[in-house]
């Protein structure tokens, strides 16, 4: 049990043949095990650790279409249409809740910043618009900070994380799935140029596709595979409240905070892009990939020396199928969340917010999410080894985008006519000379 949510216990033999293995049990594995089944595959889905114990289950919970990347929102508009049915199609409590999001401005360089995204995403007719200052004051009672304007999205709105991520499982389950926990793949297993299986710790599973789900692990696998996938990890983090009346609802953030409301009454607090990153050698392998990224966050990027720093530096990189790996060494990845940052965003919020201030945190979170070079993810066929497909690199925006993704994936692997044009998602940009441009995610 985790905060009162009965997780996802393993099934215990593991199959001979399915036709997909689903590798890793966050929201994107979960998702695009329950898109498969209903598809009439089977599956068998491995997770090294528990279900929803990484970046699904530490998440700040904002399911958003405001301030995304556009060539995100198509798939992400989709991914809204799922939501907005996803307790009936899973059964369950999955805290999805159409609540409204604001982005606050402090100045009217900041209302530029969201007029300038307001154009970009123009032809999608989403419902984000300007706000007034007497808007925003009125969306965020108690305020001792004068906004200025701000943007709002009506449509837009929040799920619980570990609810959310287990009810997908659990429905993935109930269709047929079989899902294994402490249970990491190594590697593939490649017959005549193609899959043919995967080699878990526990023995081989013969299968026809695989799906890559392993979030920030996913580039390790990869690469001992011999393939690049230029992925890097940066801290987040959040403190979680025990429920109080604060008069705030929905989610929102500004200079210095971040909040939602969560179903059981308390608050996620936090800071917006405020992250520790430590230094590893996956940061020189591949700086020049992130040139443009690096430019763009630098002022919401703290570089360190830190844990990670070590243990990256010392991790294995390569092994054999018999070998034991670094996903079975790390089975559930918990930072320490950032003190310095949580402090701070403490500091900011009781300033800002009394009535928060009074706020009792029973928890502060820690969790490291995975980015791409363009901050868009990884929704792909991997052409070098057929049958292979990844998906990941959601660059600290995957939660909402999940059951979206799911579906996509589900029908590139089956070779059905994708929801969306997956063009932006290829693996194959990063290496064919294709631009890479990255959109500010700290809008
Ligand atoms: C603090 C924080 C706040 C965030 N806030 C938001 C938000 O408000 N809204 C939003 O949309 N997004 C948010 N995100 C981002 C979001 O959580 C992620 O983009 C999303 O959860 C990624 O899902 P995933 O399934 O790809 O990865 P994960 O949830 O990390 O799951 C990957 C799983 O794969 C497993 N795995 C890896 N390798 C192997 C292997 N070889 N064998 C077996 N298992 C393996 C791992 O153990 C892990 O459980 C936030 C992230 C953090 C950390």
């Amino acid at each position: 049990m985790v905060d009162g949510i009965e997780l996802v216990s393993s099934d215990k033999e593991l199959p001979a043949k399915v036709d997909v293995v689903v590798i890793g049990g966050g929201i994107m594995g979960a998702s695009t095990a329950f898109e498969l089944v209903q598809r009439g595959l089977t599956v068998a889905l491995c997770e090294k650790g528990v279900i929803a114990g990484e970046q699904s289950g530490r998440n700040w919970g904002w399911v958003r279409k405001m301030g995304r990347d556009p060539r995100e929102m198509p798939l992400m508009i989709r991914a809204m249409r799922i939501w907005a049915g996803l307790n009936e199609a899973t059964e369950a409590e999955t805290g999805f809740r159409v609540t409204g999001i604001t982005y606050f401005a402090d100045t009217d360089a900041d209302i530029a910043r969201y007029t300038a995204w307001m154009e970009a995403v123009a032809k999608f007719q989403i419902d984000s618009r300007a706000i007034s200052a007497a808007e925003a004051m009125a969306l965020a009672p108690g305020s001792t900070k004068q906004f200025v304007g701000g943007m709002h999205t009506a449509s837009d709105g929040m799920a619980e994380p570990t609810l959310a991520t287990v009810a997908i499982a659990k429905a993935a389950r109930k269709r047929g799935a079989k899902i294994y926990t402490n249970t990491a793949v190594r590697s593939l297993d490649m017959t005549n140029g193609r899959v043919s299986g995967v080699f878990t710790e526990r023995g081989r599973i013969a299968c026809t596709s695989v799906v890559l789900a392993g979030g920030g692990w996913s580039g390790l696998f990869m690469r001992n595979l011999g393939l690049r996938l230029p992925q890097l990890k940066l801290l987040s983090q959040v403190m979680r409240t025990a429920p109080i009346e604060a008069g705030l609802q929905g989610c929102g953030s500004g200079r210095g905070f971040g909040f939602r409301k969560r179903l059981d009454g308390g608050y996620n607090m936090s800071m917006r892009a405020a992250h520790p990153v430590d230094i590893v050698p996956d940061s020189f392998r591949y700086m020049k990939d992130f040139q443009q990224a690096l430019g763009n966050e630098r002022k919401s990027l703290h570089l360190r020396i830190g844990r990670r720093s070590i243990e990256e530096l010392f991790m294995r990189t390569s092994w054999k199928p018999d070998q034991k790996t670094p996903f079975e060494r790390y089975r559930t990845y918990s930072p320490t969340p950032g003190k310095k940052v949580l402090d701070a965003a403490r500091r900011s919020i009781d300033g800002i917010f009394p009535a928060l201030a009074k706020a009792q945190v029973v928890e502060r979170i820690g969790g490291l999410i995975d980015v791409t070079p363009d901050a868009i993810p990884v929704i792909s066929a991997v052409p070098e080894k057929p049958g292979f497909f990844l998906s990941c690199g959601y660059s600290g925006h995957g939660f909402g985008i999940g059951p979206g993704a799911g579906q996509l994936m589900a029908e590139l692997v089956t070779g059905e006519t994708p929801c969306v044009d997956p063009t932006p998602f290829r693996f194959s940009r990063f290496s064919d000379g294709s631009k890479i441009e990255h959109w500010p995610i700290g809008l």
